[in-house]
């Protein structure tokens, strides 16, 4: 595994991933973890993570196929579950400053409840 992938202590939810900082998981296992938004924008507001740190999706590459499989897998099952899947829902991943991304370790936010207007603000 590259350097570049190394957990950073510095990393907001590379110290969630280790469990030194709190957060209400919603699903979890070698790969991946979801957990509630701090600050939920819908009400159905999940984000989902490699455990690896990743900083955003501009570093994936043809490798990262079979982690991203799992990634979008465990939305879909979380969507299901969550009872959203049936009217929709909305993947974000914000790269960059103008991307909107705040917290530079790969995420996907899992939103639905409520409908999305588009093209985004
Ligand atoms: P971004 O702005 O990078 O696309 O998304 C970062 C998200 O992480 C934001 O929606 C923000 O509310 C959420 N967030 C920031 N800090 C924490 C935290 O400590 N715990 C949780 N659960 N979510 C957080
Ligand atoms: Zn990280």
């Amino acid at each position: 595994m590259p350097a570049d992938r190394d957990a950073r202590s510095d990393c907001l939810f590379c110290q969630i991933v280790r469990g030194e900082l709190p957060a209400t998981k919603v699903a979890e296992d070698e790969l991946v973890l979801a957990f509630h938004d701090i600050a939920p924008r819908s009400p159905t507001h999940v984000l989902v993570i490699p455990k690896v740190h990743i900083a955003s999706a501009a570093e994936l590459a043809n490798d990262d196929g079979p982690l991203l499989g799992r990634l979008f897998g465990t939305i879909a099952r979380i969507a299901r579950e969550a009872g959203i899947a049936d009217d929709g829902y909305r993947i974000v991943s914000n790269v960059g400053r103008w991307g909107g991304q705040t917290v530079d370790h790969l995420h996907f936010h899992l939103m639905g409840g409520r409908a999305f207007d588009w093209p985004p603000g």
